[in-house]
């Protein structure tokens, strides 16, 4: 397992600067930090998110990555590649029936040598890791066991390198961080990177709901994490009003933003992610949302594994 250095000694992802309309005639400077560039396959935050556990797995002489998720799961795909780059073998537990083997998530999954077993969404949500384990009857010795999403607290310094990096090269903090969020992972290590910084990280919740303001409250909490108060306020804030209905919703005005941004800046997004949390800086740019003369980081959370699953349930949508 030795090419594991490689994840030490990565490069950091391009910070490219971007002319978007909405920024340019507000004065703003918008840049984005191109983490799907940083793995063909253990793409955008999943990879700052395993970072630190694959190194974890390493030390604990663990040769096995065991995981749960959604049928169409980034992070599933992520553990999945891992594993296979890593020589991990790798187990996956999916949320649904067998038949949803047939898209292009579970396909690669199961291509890059993942073994998977599918179990309800409500036994995902009700029964503790352990206990699932236990029902499927996998065998658990010797694995390194990953949450869904791969939200715990070793996902949370991989993310803070984000701001590192960010600050590196371009000298100086940003006025704002912008992410996605879907548990909050990411917002919780940009924040606790920001501490000490003054700029704010604004998380945009793909989920429906109000709870992922308190879900990175206790994340932070539970892995001994600060976040700091700015004096104008807090330091970072999740907006829920960005969702598009919920999670994996869509509408046909977020598709278009998203192909029109690609057609404008080069750049390529995804419906359940990195669509929304662009959508939502556009749209708060366009508000007066940021203070002219602001620097403006749209961190790219890579999910572009995604689009293909949702293009082949939805009809060729996303350019
Ligand atoms: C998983 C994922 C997120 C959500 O990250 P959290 O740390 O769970 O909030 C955001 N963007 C993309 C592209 C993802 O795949």
């Amino acid at each position: 397992m030795k090419k594991l250095d490689a994840l030490l000694y990565h490069l950091p992802s391009p910070l490219q600067v971007v002319k978007h309309d909405a920024f340019t005639q507000r004065g703003l400077q918008l840049l984005v930090k191109r983490d799907d560039l940083l793995h063909p396959h253990v793409s955008g935050n999943k990879w700052r998110k395993l970072k630190h556990n694959l190194l974890e797995a390493q030390r604990l002489g663990c040769s096995k990555l065991i995981t749960f998720g959604g049928a169409f799961s980034n992070h599933l795909a992520a553990v999945a590649a891992a594993g296979m780059e890593f020589g991990f073998s790798a187990i996956g537990v999916v949320s649904g029936e067998e038949s949803g083997v047939e898209n292009p998530t579970l396909g690669f999954a199961q291509a890059c040598g993942m073994e998977l077993f599918f179990t309800s969404r409500a036994n995902l949500r009700n029964y503790t890791e352990t206990k699932l384990l236990e029902l499927l009857k996998i065998d658990a010795k010797g694995a390194f066991i990953l949450p869904q999403g791969g939200a715990n607290c070793l996902a949370i310094p991989g993310c803070r390198e984000i701001v590192t990096e960010t600050m590196a090269q371009l000298g100086h903090p940003p006025d704002f961080f912008v992410t996605a969020c879907g548990t909050g992972a990411t917002l919780a290590g940009i924040a606790s990177g920001i501490a000490e910084h003054n700029s704010t990280a604004l998380g945009i919740a793909v989920l429906k709901g109000d709870f992922l303001q308190k879900e990175v409250e206790s994340l932070m909490a539970k892995c001994g994490e600060q976040s700091s108060k700015h004096p104008t306020g807090e330091s970072w804030q999740m907006l829920n009003d960005f969702h598009f209905g919920g999670y994996a919703k869509w509408t046909p005005e977020l598709i278009d933003f998203i192909n029109d941004f690609k057609l404008k800046t080069g750049i390529p997004l995804d419906p359940i992610y990195t669509g929304k949390a662009f959508f939502a800086a556009v749209q708060l740019a366009e508000q007066g949302f940021f203070q002219a003369g602001a620097s403006i980081v749209l961190v790219h959370t890579g999910g572009l594994q995604g689009v293909a699953g949702f293009n082949e349930r939805f009809g060729d949508l996303v350019l």
